[in-house]
């Protein structure tokens, strides 16, 4: 370490307190990295990279570096390739000190806490997640928007809880505690961590009375009671990790985050994270794309923050229908004023992204331009409150109510800054004329410096009489008079020689330089005075940043009932009766996205009933392509808008409140995973049948496909029989299969009715109608299906072949299916497929169950167990 240069030592004792960070080291006027980091940054960012011989063991020091002024790009794109950046800034003025200056990393942008508009989607949120369990079932999520301060917590049970909320709220950056990191539990979720940045956090910082300290000192209470977080443990460990992790990252103070907003699962209208996946409520299954999703649809918002919102109210549907009705009241009302709506849409154009604008003025990362956009957008909000004036919804008189039209804010702003600022802080140019005095007298007296010189010279022309008599300006000697080497003579007493070129001399005088020093003093005075005046404009508004942030929170909400009503406009939605009740019925339904994306052939509406009492499961029927899927997921989808306070694609719709909606749909191998389609259908199943209640909506799509025929019959039978038969999880459900023979269940159960998708066969063809009818399939179609895909005749004869020999043995001599059994639950014993075992350990048990073992011998009892071993 001896052969280090001073500075090289420095920058190694900082870069150890960063060392999962690429650090950019400030020197001059570039930001330089060294060593590993130089390698992995030059890489990354395309840049040279260099070396220097300081590296202490005679070896030479990789190094790269970006400008100071334009690092802004290359942080982001360090970002986006998954790194955190630490800034290290100097702190001291480099004229005044000796020897080497003091530096200290001010800041780390890692993924999770970006603020920086070229990193961020404008409509979607940038969360930093924090999870907290220690070893019970119940964990604690906490998520952080920092470029909005968005900032929730929420208590979850069981680790399948807590995945799935990673999944819903989508976040860059995952903090876990260390133990967790390297306890390799992580590792069977690696999909869903995959492309997050996790980062491990120190185990003290969950202990409880630290937890405490953090909160309360952040928050300015006396007791996370104060802020609504009693009852939270787990979720106040996770959250404290959060505010903790921003001390460590942002240095300074982050004032914009003033609310930590408790939520409860109960509350919301529960989505797993397949349901999610399936329902393509944000993203399609097959690209990940945000068109043809339901988000792509409905997203007919005007603003960013009113993108987050939807998305937002898509991935929480409610359950109260006092809220929903709330919501769709508003909707409604700006369905039917048209005029109103569109008015709205066009003020709301005009505004921007108060939210992030509100996160970077607060963070003190904002510019002047920042400010301008601030006031622009507020600028819309009275003709708002024109518009919102004649408005009934209470929603909407809320909302008018609550938005803050923050004059103080707009006149300070209007008042103080340029309306077209420019970009650097640095040079002046942004304050605006009339705002403070000392600034205006500089200004005057900068302007005045250049007709003074235009005067100053024709002076001395006149008094000297030299008529090719200059003044000029230069950076070595500033302002001073040129005379040609002809023109000596006629010089006047008072003129200073300061240079001889060749053919003239420059001189100065007494007033020239007096008049020099204020003109150039003035430029300096006012970038430094401007700099001055916009930090105390922008602290004032930062100071007013709580209510920016309602009036914005409000504007969001404001865009999504004007989008949701815009779209139920134009696509012909109706308002669902949304109630307690226990019947979901829709008439003439149709899939929202489906619809409105296959122009080729023409939507087919469908009805549904479902209830608890009489069609509780309805069985689905049909080939394979019918538009059995696309059915159920619409009821699915129609359920889920109707509870985000949506109209929905019906001609009418009656919707008893849904408490949890789950979907096995379609096969999806999740390979990351390392689990079989199979494997991944069975999981998904068994979750469905432990979680669901009768309040809930199931949607299955093909159970019992990735394996045997057999196998797959009997397991589909088995699941309908048990969603029907047990009272905790008999919810609704749509039970789609291409096995016909699931269409007997309708025999012995009292609450499973039949559909099937209607088909036209003509000339041992399949024609689709897509008309879902009572009643079952009477057959597969599979071997239509399969000559429409162009399988060969020669296949398809010989499969139809096999086809009739299989169905020969598909019902007993009684004409009962060989699997259903009987009501009371024994098995039907003409069933030979299954009867063999289980008649034998039918025996078995009622032998047993007749002994009385204390009355027996040794003997006996060895005869008997010899009796049953032969039974089996
Ligand atoms: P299944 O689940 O029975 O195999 P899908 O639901 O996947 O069938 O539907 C097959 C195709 O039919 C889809 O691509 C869809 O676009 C179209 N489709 C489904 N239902 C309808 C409908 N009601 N009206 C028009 N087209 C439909």
């Amino acid at each position: 370490m001896s052969e280090l240069t001073p500075m090289m030592r420095q920058y190694l004792e900082i870069k150890a307190d960063y060392p999962d960070a690429i650090l950019f080291f400030r020197l001059g006027d570039f930001y330089e990295m060294f060593l590993d980091d130089a390698v992995k940054a030059s890489r990354i960012l395309d840049i040279t990279l260099t070396s220097r011989g300081k590296g202490g063991d005679g070896n030479d020091v990789p190094l790269c570096g970006v400008p100071y002024h334009s690092a802004a790009p290359y942080i982001a794109r360090l970002i986006e390739a998954g790194e955190k950046v630490a800034i290290c800034e100097q702190v001291e003025d480099p004229k005044s000190v000796k020897g080497i200056v003091r530096r200290e990393v001010v800041k780390v942008v890692t993924p999770g806490l970006v603020v920086e508009s070229e990193s961020l989607s404008p409509k979607e949120n940038n969360y930093l997640l924090s999870l907290f369990g220690d070893g019970g079932s119940r964990w604690g999520v906490a998520y952080l928007d920092i470029s909005t301060g968005d900032f929730r917590v929420t208590e979850t049970d069981g680790e399948d809880a807590v995945w799935s909320e990673v999944a819903c709220v989508d976040p860059r950056e995952i903090l876990v505690p260390a133990s967790l990191r390297d306890s390799g539990r992580l590792a069977g979720r690696a999909d869903l961590a995959a492309g997050r940045m996790i980062s491990a956090i120190d185990e003290w910082v969950y202990d409880r009375d630290y937890v405490e300290r953090l909160i309360r000192s952040h928050f300015g209470v006396a007791s996370p009671d104060a802020i609504g977080c009693g009852g939270l443990a787990e979720g106040l460990q996770a959250a404290a990790a959060v505010l903790h992790y921003l001390q460590q990252t942002q240095k300074g103070r982050v004032d914009h985050i003033r609310d930590l907003r408790v939520y409860r699962s109960q509350e919301f209208l529960v989505l797993d994270e397949s349901t999610r996946r399936n329902l393509e409520l944000t993203a399609t299954l097959s690209e990940g794309k945000r068109r043809g999703s339901l988000l792509g649809l409905l997203d007919r918002t005007a603003t960013a923050m009113g993108g987050r919102k939807l998305r937002q109210w898509i991935n929480y549907p409610l359950v109260s229908v006092e809220k929903i009705t709330n919501r769709q009241d508003a909707v409604a009302e700006l369905v039917t004023a048209a005029g109103v709506r569109t008015a709205m849409r066009e003020v709301l154009d005009g505004v921007y992204d108060l939210e992030r604008l509100n996160g970077r003025i607060s963070l003190a990362s904002s510019g002047a331009k920042d400010l301008v956009a601030l006031r622009a957008s507020l600028e819309k909000l009275p003709p708002l409150f024109d518009l919102l004036d004649g408005v009934d919804a209470s929603l909407l008189r809320e909302i008018r109510a609550e938005i803050d039209p923050l004059e103080d804010v707009k006149e300070l702003v209007a008042r103080g800054i340029v309306t077209d600022p420019p970009f650097v802080l640095r040079e002046g140019g942004i304050i605006a004329d009339g705002y403070h005095a000392e600034l205006d007298e500089l200004r005057a007296i900068s302007r005045e410096g250049k007709g003074f010189i235009a005067r100053l010279e024709a002076q001395e022309k006149g008094r000297t009489g030299i008529s090719s008599l200059k003044i000029r300006y230069n950076k070595v000697f500033g302002y001073y008079i040129e005379v040609t080497k002809s023109n000596l003579s006629s010089i006047p007493e008072d003129y200073i020689r300061r240079q001889t070129l060749a053919n003239a001399e420059r001189f100065i005088t007494p007033e020239l330089k007096e008049y020099e020093e204020k003109v150039l003093g003035a430029e300096e005075r006012i970038v430094e005075l401007e700099y001055g005046l916009f930090q105390e404009i922008r602290q004032q508004v930062a100071a007013q940043g709580e209510r920016i942030a309602r009036t914005a929170d409000r504007l969001a909400t404001l865009d999504v009932l004007v989008a949701l009503a815009e779209v139920a406009h134009e696509r012909g939605y109706c308002r669902p009766v949304v109630d307690e009740g226990d019947v979901f019925s829709v008439t003439e339904g149709r899939h929202p996205v489906v619809e409105a994306l296959n122009v080729s052939e023409r939507f087919v509406s469908n009805d549904v009933l479902l209830d608890n009492a009489e069609n509780q499961l309805v069985i689905i029927t049909g080939p394979n392509m019918a538009g059995k899927s696309t059915f159920m997921r619409q009821v699915a989808l129609i359920a889920l808008m109707a509870q985000m306070g949506s109209f929905v694609p019906a001609a009418e719709a009656r919707i008893g409140v849904v408490d949890r909606i789950f979907t096995r749909v379609g096969a999806s191998d999740n390979l990351a995973r390392g689990q079989s389609t199979f494997m991944v259908e069975m999981m998904e199943t068994a979750a469905i049948l432990r979680n669901a209640t009768p309040r809930s909506l199931i949607v299955l799509d093909e159970i019992g496909r990735g394996t045997s025929t057999f196998d797959g019959v009997s397991i589909a039978w088995a699941v309908a029989e048990y969603l029907h038969d047990t009272e905790r999880c008999a919810a609704k459900t749509l039970f789609a299969t291409h096995y016909h023979e699931l269409t007997e269940l309708a025999v012995t159960r009292g609450r499973i009715k039949n559909c099937n998708v209607a088909v036209k066969e003509w000339n041992d063809q399949v024609i689709f109608l897509r008309k879902i009818v009572p009643g079952g399939a009477s057959h597969s179609y599979g071997i239509q299906v399969a000559r429409l895909a162009g399988l060969p005749h020669e296949v398809i004869e010989r499969a139809k072949e096999i086809l009739q020999n299989l169905e020969k043995g598909e019902y007993a001599e009684g004409g009962v299916p060989r699997i259903a059994k009987g009501k009371r639950g024994t098995a039907a014993k003409e069933s030979p497929q299954l009867s063999l075992f289980e008649q034998g350990a039918d025996l078995v048990r009622t032998r047993l169950a007749g002994l009385n073992i204390a009355a027996l011998t040794p003997l006996e009892a060895l005869n008997i167990l010899d009796e049953l071993k032969r039974m089996v």
